[in-house]
């Protein structure tokens, strides 16, 4: 690009405006919002990142970007290492009380320092860090929420007073298989299982969240319309503000450059040594846990399937073991002559690998949605949140996948590899898969539903 063109394009820039974005520091969040914000700087916006010292976004894949660092910031029992790990929801609590005084300083230091070529226009921050809205009322700086999960999920999170209140988080059969009408289409144990972990704070974190975005100025959505159609106007009629749908975001641009954790390559030169759909991937991202007993099963059942498989054991996703100290003798020869294990993943990567034929991921929304943009069916095993959600709307209403129903057994696990990868159901998931696949790919297309949603984001923040 000439100097001349770098100047003007600059100079455009500078007309639009800064927005100042602030990350929840875990994986599932900082990649929806780093690509987010490459998104809009793409628009011509020019882009400041707020960050905590803990698990920051690695700048050197950023040069356009500017950071500021709030600080440690840490709540007491926050992990240290690069990967936040269980107990989210009280984190998330505490998180929101010790960064408010760091936040609102750096940010009312950035509105004092900032020139009227350079205008900060909004904050936009993550749906679970609800007390910026109060920074945001107190410096008179308009706030848009980016929530990172469905809408679906979302709603399901929303509904909590009212299942709350019918009894549906206090059953004596967690693993009931009665259907929920108020949250349609889940089932008693999907309520169960989304609440099980830290029920009250998980409670308080989605009043604070809630309370936070109904008093913000808009929402934005990783997630597109023509998924998640029935939900979105009881959104809207909830929240009455505007709600841009501009997903998936991955699309526009990939995780990677955001990945705390350093992704091993070797995933992908082994899979270049597979047949066409012939290898089962598994990760369940970056937060869940499995209790040892749990990983012995998913071994067995992955050495019994008698499929190629790639998996990706985080270090410390076993409860109380480092890595894979714990393989049973015996176990880890009849593992490793069909399958290969890494501790992180190119994980797009692998979804789009010809050799990849099925997902079996904890349904963290990333993953779900990334599973979908490259049309691979899935085999579901939600822990908390908005997983069961994902999990049970991949099952019964995309149909693109089964759900675990029993926790991590192996015949369960076996049965379900089987049907996914070999039976004629299986090639079923995936023809539905590959529609989704393509309806991504259309409403990202010049007048499709999120390109239109995204022209409409940046109007408004041009007009705030
Ligand atoms: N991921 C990755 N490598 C892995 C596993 C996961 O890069 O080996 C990425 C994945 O692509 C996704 C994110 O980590 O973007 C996980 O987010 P998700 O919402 O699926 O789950 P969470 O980690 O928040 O539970």
């Amino acid at each position: 690009m000439e100097k001349q063109e770098v100047d003007s394009k600059l100079q455009e820039r500078k007309m639009c405006g800064r927005l100042l974005m602030f990350p929840l520091p875990a994986q599932g969040h900082i990649n929806p919002m780093l690509q987010l914000a490459n998104i809009l700087y793409s628009k011509g916006f020019n882009i400041t990142i707020i960050h905590t010292s803990f698990n920051s976004p690695n700048k050197s894949n950023y040069p356009h970007f500017t950071f500021k660092n709030i600080g440690e910031a840490r709540p007491t029992g926050y992990p240290t290492g690069s990967v936040a790990k269980g107990g989210a929801a009280s984190k998330v609590i505490l998180l929101n009380k010790v960064c408010f005084d760091p936040f609102h300083d750096c940010v009312k230091r950035l509105l004092s320092d900032s020139s009227a070529d350079d205008r900060i226009l909004c904050l936009i921050t993550d749906a679970l860090f609800y007390f910026t809205q109060h920074v945001a009322d107190l410096l008179k700086l308009p706030r848009i929420v980016l929530r990172t999960s469905s809408l679906s999920a979302f709603h399901v999170f929303y509904l909590y007073p009212i299942l709350l209140q019918q009894g549906y988080l206090s059953v004596q059969d967690s693993n009931s298989e009665a259907p929920v009408p108020e949250a349609e289409p889940l089932k008693v144990k999907d309520i169960s299982q989304t609440y099980q972990i830290e029920g009250e704070d998980l409670g308080m974190m989605i009043a604070g969240m809630m309370t936070g975005t109904k008093a913000a100025s808009a929402i934005v959505w990783n997630t597109f319309e023509e998924l998640e159609q029935s939900v979105l106007p009881t959104i809207q009629q909830n929240f009455p503000i505007p709600s841009f749908t501009i997903g998936p975001f991955h699309k526009y641009f990939t995780a990677s450059a955001s990945s705390l954790l350093e992704q091993d390559k070797t995933a992908i030169s082994w899979l270049d040594m597979q047949a066409p759909l012939s290898v089962l991937y598994v990760s369940f991202g970056s937060v869940a846990l499995i209790d040892k007993s749990e990983f012995f099963e998913m071994a067995w059942a992955l050495a019994n399937s008698k499929q190629k498989f790639l998996w990706v054991v985080r270090p410390g996703v076993i409860r109380g073991s480092e890595w894979l100290e714990s393989f049973p003798d015996g176990l880890q020869e009849a593992v490793s002559e069909r399958g290969h294990i890494v501790k992180w993943a190119p994980q797009q990567e692998v979804l789009a690998h010809p050799a990849t034929a099925c997902f079996w991921s904890h349904c963290g929304w990333n993953s779900t949605l990334e599973s979908i943009c490259e049309g691979v069916p899935m085999i579901c095993s939600p822990s908390f949140g908005d997983q069961p959600t994902n999990a049970r709307y991949v099952e019964a209403v995309w149909k693109v996948g089964l759900v675990l129903e029993n926790g991590i057994k192996r015949e369960e696990i076996e049965r379900a590899i089987r049907r996914v990868m070999i039976d004629q159901e299986g090639k079923e998931m995936r023809m539905r898969m590959s529609c989704l696949k393509k309806k991504v790919n259309l409403c990202l297309m010049e007048g499709g539903s999120s390109y239109k949603s995204l022209e409409g984001l940046v109007n408004f923040i041009l007009s705030l």
